[in-house]
């Protein structure tokens, strides 16, 4: 890798700042002075300090979001918001992207990584990765739904869905607050569940996907890196 890359990855700023940077003869690799932004760099090997302080190398990143309303769940659009334009720069540069995708009204827990491993482990229908949905509902979900849901929903386009837990936490004469656990990811699944029930969903957030679960102190818009645990019972 570039040594004006890898200062910009590892938070030294953009290129134009990397190369101010270069030019202050405070970057080393292995003891000597580097001035040359194209320098490549062996991660494996080559010893890398900036004012005499060591700096190594993340390649990974892994942050959990949680989603508001109004953005895509894109790395880009050429219209409209994605969740990469709630990231600052710094994460920005590692070029993560959304681990499957909630629908631009839907809410709650996104992870957003770089690394293509496991969001291809967490996305692959063989694995049946849980992910559990909190949802308000116009219409009155019942016993008879819980049941359909159990046995598989048969979906408006004739697709039978895997059994799925449905949950009721709350309800009045016309509305109900559900939980609902899938562990298949088709487009629109949970809206169309409840649909095929004769509901309708008005409010959608996503609560955990596998053993990952929404921090409920992160604020709508906000993000932060999976701690180790977090991480190490994802993989
Ligand atoms: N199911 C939906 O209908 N929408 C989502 O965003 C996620 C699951």
């Amino acid at each position: 890798m570039r040594l004006d890359k890898f200062l910009s990855h590892t938070g030294f700023g953009s290129r134009k700042e990397v190369k101010q940077l270069l030019k202050k003869k405070v970057v080393r690799v292995n003891d000597q002075v580097v001035k040359k932004g194209d320098y490549i760099l062996n991660l494996n090997q080559d010893h890398i300090s900036v004012n005499g302080e060591t700096i190594t190398y993340q390649e990974f990143i892994y942050l959990m979001l949680n989603k508001p309303a109004g953005y895509l769940s894109a790395t880009e659009d050429n219209f409209q918001k994605t969740v990469i334009d709630l990231l600052q720069p710094e994460e920005q540069h590692f070029n993560p992207f959304p681990v499957g995708r909630l629908d631009k009204d839907t809410e709650g827990l996104l992870l957003l990584t770089n690394d293509g491993e496991l969001a291809h482990f967490l996305l692959s229908p063989k694995k049946h990765v849980k992910k559990t949905y909190y949802a308000e509902v116009v219409g009155v979900m019942d016993l008879e739904d819980i049941e359909r849901f159990k046995l598989g929903i048969v979906l408006e386009d004739g697709y039978k869905c895997l059994p799925a837990e449905l949950q009721i936490i709350e309800q009045t004469d016309r509305t109900s607050k559900v939980l609902i656990t899938v562990e298949e990811g088709k487009f629109h699944q949970v809206k169309r569940m409840v649909l095929a029930c004769g509901k309708e969903v008005n409010y959608l957030k996503r609560q955990s996907m596998a053993s990952l679960k929404l921090d409920e102190t992160l604020k709508s818009g906000e993000y932060r890196p999976l701690d180790k645990e977090e991480l190490d019972q994802l993989k």
